[in-house]
């Protein structure tokens, strides 16, 4: 039994979540207390503890603590079974987050997997739809498996009610190097409203543009019809020779439309001078898909709390090697080592 405490690094549901999909893999059982610690509601919200039940679905498991607002929890997982699933966080909470915790363990069995997955799709602090299908599911289909995530509603803060499904069909998962970045071969900027005025969007592009100076035809708005309740998102696409990064956004009550366009072209703007295939977000994600292939390089930005988490976490379970190098201010290369 792998004793965690959860409070160690960033603290947040990351450690929980990483955690559920590597015992999964490994078939490792462990214990965490000071669950979510370093966060201003600690425990488990919707979120983690709809998580930890797609994990106990997909594993079989035994798990105490699964409870809101629950700081303890045990997780033991028996058997890994390939299905049909449907996992709804019940909340805004993300759903994307969800599918993440599950699918080390569905690329890892014996069959193919598709799952529904309800909640939010589109929100801070997770994985937004558009990042896991242009960014993130790319480079794991370019490690073997086949998974292809199709949205049937987004679904953003407060609201939630947004879906999606993900057929996953397993392969054993290859190496990755990815050092160069290549040519910018395709940009793409995108304002999307769902319930409110279309004038936010006009005013974020309008921003961005001063920011960016991107070329009209690379930059649009659009209105999400099916949404359920209101949104909105600004969401940035850097399409390179050997890589796509995607940076997002969201408008919130009391944030100017003007800040979200800024917060957007900043992350951009740092991405494109350093040179790096990889940003901030996809680099702790990608941590996880190179140990779990026991091996790979790539190179990033300077490594954050997160990465330093995420390669923490990774160590309970796995006994993979993770050297970061920082080759210059802005640029390290991590080498993953099975
Ligand atoms: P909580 O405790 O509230 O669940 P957490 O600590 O798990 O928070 P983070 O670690 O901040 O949350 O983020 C969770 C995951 O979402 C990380 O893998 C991070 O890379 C990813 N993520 C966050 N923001 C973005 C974004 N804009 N684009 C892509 N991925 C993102």
């Amino acid at each position: 039994m792998v004793r965690i405490d959860g409070s160690k690094g960033e603290g947040g549901g990351q450690v929980l979540r990483t955690s559920l999909a590597l015992s999964l893999v490994t078939g490792t059982p462990f214990t965490m207390t000071n669950v979510r610690a370093g966060r201003a509601k600690p425990g488990l919200l919707r979120q983690h503890l709809t998580a930890l039940k797609a994990a106990e679905a997909v594993g079989a498991a035994e798990v105490s603590g699964a409870e809101l607002g629950s700081k303890e929890v045990t997780f033991r997982p028996r058997a890994l079974a390939a299905g049909n699933y449907h996992f709804a966080v019940g909340s805004a909470g993300s759903a994307t987050l969800v599918f993440q915790t599950v699918l080390p363990a569905l690329l890892m069995a014996s069959a193919s997997s598709t799952l529904m997955l309800e909640g939010g799709t589109h929100n801070p602090a997770a994985p937004p739809f558009d990042f896991l299908t242009k960014a993130y599911l790319p480079l794991l289909r370019r490690m073997g498996p086949s998974v292809e995530a199709t949205l049937e509603r987004p679904g953003f803060f407060p609201a939630g009610g947004g879906k999606f499904r993900v057929d996953v069909r397993p392969a054993p998962l290859a190496p990755l190097t990815l050092l160069e970045r290549g040519r910018v071969v395709r940009r793409d900027l995108k304002a999307s409203v769902a319930m409110i005025p279309f004038d936010v969007a006009k005013r974020e592009m309008d921003r961005a543009n001063a920011l960016l100076k991107w070329r009209p035809d690379e930059v649009r708005s659009e209105e999400l019809k099916r949404s359920t309740g209101p949104g909105n998102v600004l969401v940035a696409e850097v399409e390179s020779e050997h890589v796509t990064e995607v940076f997002t956004s969201f408008g919130e009550r009391g944030k100017p439309a003007e800040t979200v366009a800024e917060e957007v072209a900043s992350e951009v703007k740092r991405y494109l001078d350093a040179e790096v295939p990889v940003g901030e977000h996809l680099c702790d994600q990608l941590l996880l898909l190179l140990a779990l292939a026991k091996g790979g390089t790539f190179r990033t930005l300077p490594f954050d709390g997160h990465a330093q988490t995420q390669v923490d976490t990774m160590a309970h379970f796995l006994d993979v090697k993770v050297d970061v190098r920082q080759v210059s201010r802005e640029v390290c290369e991590v080498e993953v080592r099975g």
